[in-house]
């Protein structure tokens, strides 16, 4: 099973707010764009002709590794409320 396979099994029960919150400035400034290559999930895109960072937090597995790499230091990053978010199943 590949890994497009086992996050297809994963439930998502989706917030109407992004509990992901990049600061676009820092976003604008910021050299490596590591959160791009960096997650999992594919949540975080780079759009070049608006010089924005598109965040696709439906898909959050909730990790913690953006939070934890980003170059600036700036993400804010919380759990979905109200448990809300990913589940995930065990076997
Ligand atoms: S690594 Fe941090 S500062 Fe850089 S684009 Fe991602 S969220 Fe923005
Ligand atoms: S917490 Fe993990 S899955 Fe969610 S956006 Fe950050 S790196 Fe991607």
């Amino acid at each position: 099973m590949n890994i497009d396979d086992k996050l297809n099994k994963l439930k998502y029960n989706c917030d109407t707010v992004s509990h992901l919150n990049p600061c676009a400035a820092d976003c604008k400034e910021c050299k490596s764009k590591i959160c791009t290559i960096i997650c999992p999930a594919s949540v975080y895109e780079w759009d070049e002709e608006n010089r924005k960072l598109i965040v696709n937090y439906e898909n959050c597995l909730e990790c913690g590794a953006c939070k934890i790499i980003c170059e600036k230091k700036s993400l804010k990053w919380d759990y979905p409320r109200n448990g809300k978010g990913v589940t995930f199943k065990l076997g």
